[in-house]
């Protein structure tokens, strides 16, 4: 690494942003559009822009309508909004009369990469290792490596920063038990993320198990059915939770993921949060009606031959530990904990729809520790304008996308409120007030004292170079 050329970005900028997925690609189409202009870096270290790619299965959609993209539900009138993406397709007419308010999966990717390939000021094929506070420059200090074509390290540079924006998202998650086989080459184990990369492999294999219930596991198990023999399918479907529960989707359930529930439940205390987020699973965690309607249709139509389908799915079943047997086969270890029963299954390929984890910001901001303020749990405290808690000896602003749920709630990671916080974040950063925002967006009223706005940020705004 040190032999590597330094490139210094010499300019200071007003934001640069870490990561660009659909959390700061919105950040960065807003900050497009603010009057006068602001100073911007985005870096991401992927080469190009891509969402989820290993799940974008054939008529998979999106779980909200496509007014949630990047920019509408801010700015309507944006010149990076998925109509105006249409228009220079010239797909317009043909989306009007497919009448589809949930858009394909595959289409909301190419939409995001549309807006990425045509936005200045994004950096791609960089990695950003480190973040500090230079209190003599007054100016945050970004540490970035420019990454080549196979993600080796080319050169290392450094981003000058009145403020930063975290927008780094959540990488797979696999249980304990399972890590060892998931990096063995000589089995098909895969996680979720992964799978249609390697859907082939897992076709070719006799018997599959797909691990975990939610909306991954859910569109791979109709994926593998589709494409199975009916009579021979040789698939399980194994979960932890109690059932293949839906995922709320009822409209007064979906105010969950308004700006006034945000606001709601930023202001509960830190106890009361934390004992709601897990009661809130089924709002973000469980399946979608649709999903679950096309699982069943499948499975009936693999019963026309005459017979049952082989298909195996069972709740409320954990995996204890997991094997090799032979070269190639894996032996997973079961329990049934309302049955007290345990068992052994012999499969030949393993995919684990086993979720993602917020990735920890503590690596990235270790040279900011001793400004950093942290509550009971541990956990970084975020203020109502997403800006982490500083030792007030720090005049910049540290902004954070998709790690809030602890301070925010499960709308965190919602695509639905992507455009209103990215607003939110350039309203408190500007001290103006760029993007106007609704006073109320929920017909119902959380709490007893439903608040009235405020939009405009109550405190004084991050620190820029020139007045917008
Ligand atoms: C399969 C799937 C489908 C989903 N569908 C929906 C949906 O329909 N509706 C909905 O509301 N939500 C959905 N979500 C949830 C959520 O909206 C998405 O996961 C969304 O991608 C979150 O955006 P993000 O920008 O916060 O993070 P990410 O999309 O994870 O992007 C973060 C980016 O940061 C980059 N990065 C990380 N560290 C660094 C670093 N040190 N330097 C440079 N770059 C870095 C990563 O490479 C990545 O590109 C879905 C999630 C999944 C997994």
């Amino acid at each position: 690494m040190t032999a590597m050329p330094a490139t210094e970005l010499d300019q200071p900028h007003d934001l640069v942003g870490i990561g660009v997925g659909p959390a700061n690609l919105s950040l960065a189409a807003l900050a497009d559009g603010v009057p006068g202009g602001l100073a911007t870096a985005f870096f991401e270290q992927r080469r190009n822009f891509s969402w989820h790619s290993g799940l974008l299965i054939d008529g998979a959609t999106l779980q909200v309508p496509f007014l949630a993209d990047l920019v509408t539900l801010a700015d309507p009138a944006s010149p990076w909004s998925f109509l105006r993406y249409l228009r220079s397709r010239e797909r317009l007419y043909p989306f009007y009369f497919a009448q589809n308010f949930h858009i394909h999966r595959a289409e909301y990717d190419a939409y995001c990469r549309w807006v990425s390939d045509n936005l200045p000021g994004l950096h791609f094929g960089h990695r950003v290792d480190a973040v500090r506070w230079n209190p003599g420059t007054e100016l945050f200090e970004v540490d970035f490596t420019q990454l080549g074509l196979d993600g080796e390290p080319e050169t290392a540079g450094r981003a000058h920063a009145r403020n930063v924006v975290l927008g780094v998202g959540s990488e797979p998650y696999v249980p304990e038990a399972l890590r060892p086989l998931v990096s063995s080459p000589s089995v098909a184990v895969v996680h979720s993320s992964d799978y249609l990369d390697s859907r082939d492999r897992v076709l070719a294999c006799e018997h599959v198990t797909v691990i975990g219930s939610g909306q991954s596991g859910a569109e791979v198990f109709l994926d593998l059915l589709r494409r199975r023999t009916p009579g021979a399918e040789a698939i399980h479907w194994l979960s932890r939770t109690e059932s293949f529960a839906p995922m709320e989707y009822s409209k007064l359930g979906l105010e969950h993921f308004t700006p006034d529930y945000t606001r709601y439940f930023h202001a509960l205390p830190e106890q009361t949060r934390d004992e709601l987020v897990p009661r809130q699973w089924q709002l973000h965690k469980g399946i979608d009606a649709g999903t679950i309607a096309a699982i069943h249709d499948e499975l009936y139509r693999h019963t026309l031959h005459g017979g049952w389908p082989d298909a195996v799915i069972t709740p409320g079943v954990t995996v204890r530990t997991a094997g090799r047997i032979a070269t190639t086969k894996v032996e997973l270890h079961l329990e049934h904990r309302q049955q007290s029963a345990r068992s052994c299954l012999t499969t030949d390929a393993v995919v684990l729809a086993t979720g993602y984890r917020d990735r920890p910001p503590g690596p990235l901001l270790a040279g900011l520790t001793p400004y950093l303020r942290h509550d009971s749990s541990g956990r970084l405290r975020v203020d109502s304008d997403y800006r982490l808690i500083l030792d007030s000896e720090v005049t910049g602003s540290v902004y954070v996308q998709n790690a809030e749920t602890h301070t925010h709630g499960v709308g965190a990671p919602d695509l639905g409120l992507t455009a209103w916080r990215a607003a939110a974040i350039l309203n408190s950063l500007t001290g103006k007030a760029p993007y106007p925002m609704p006073r109320r967006t929920a017909f119902t009223s959380f709490g007893m004292n439903r608040p009235v706005g405020p939009e405009l940020p109550d405190r004084p705004p991050a620190r820029l170079a020139r007045t917008t």
